[in-house]
């Protein structure tokens, strides 16, 4: 599929859209009148939810879990967005941005006790964390760090996740052996 179409746009970030009280029919319209800088437009749909939900946490209509959960979905759908279709070096940047609010999320968790790296077919220096326990601080460090540690193998980005250590899941699992 042409990724200039608004068939495009529609089937691979309407999902996303429609949370944001975007209308489609508008949607469609102002993507078909920009022919050509498509990408762009849909750059600038994203950075316009980023100012709209923290307009919204300012004015207090959500709250700071909600606002740091907001914020991890969008920067989800840029880095998307950079590895499908732009194939840009900065998605690891986007990535590290969605772990890190991810983790500001989830520390509203009140039995959140820390995170289990899973990383497996990333990278040397992503592998060597692999299943190594870290405490939130630590995990967002981890996080930040992705551009600089990830050697990005692949080209596919950073597949490192952190799975959530809780009273229900102390621990995850044991190593992958190669
Ligand atoms: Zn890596």
């Amino acid at each position: 599929m042409a990724t200039q179409s608004a068939a495009w746009l529609i089937k691979n970030f309407w999902n996303f859209f429609k949370e944001y009280s975007i209308d489609k029919e508008d949607l469609i319209k102002k993507f078909n009148e920009v022919q050509g800088s498509g990408h762009d437009y849909v750059w600038s749909l994203l950075q316009d939810c980023h100012a709209n939900q923290a307009k919204q946490f300012e004015s207090g209509r959500i709250d700071e879990r909600t606002f740091y959960q907001m914020n991890s979905n969008v920067y989800q759908q840029m880095s998307r967005f950079l590895q499908e279709f732009e194939k840009k070096k900065n998605r690891l940047l986007y990535q590290s941005l969605q772990e890190v609010n991810q983790i500001m999320a989830d520390r509203f968790d009140d039995d959140l006790k820390g995170y289990e790296v899973f990383s497996v077919n990333c990278c040397a220096a992503c592998d060597a964390d692999d299943i190594k326990a870290l405490t939130v601080e630590e995990a967002l460090a981890h996080a930040e760090a992705i551009p600089s540690r990830c050697g990005n193998t692949y080209n596919r980005g950073c597949m490192v996740s952190y799975l959530i250590l809780n009273d229900d899941h102390p621990y995850h699992r044991q190593k992958v052996q190669p």
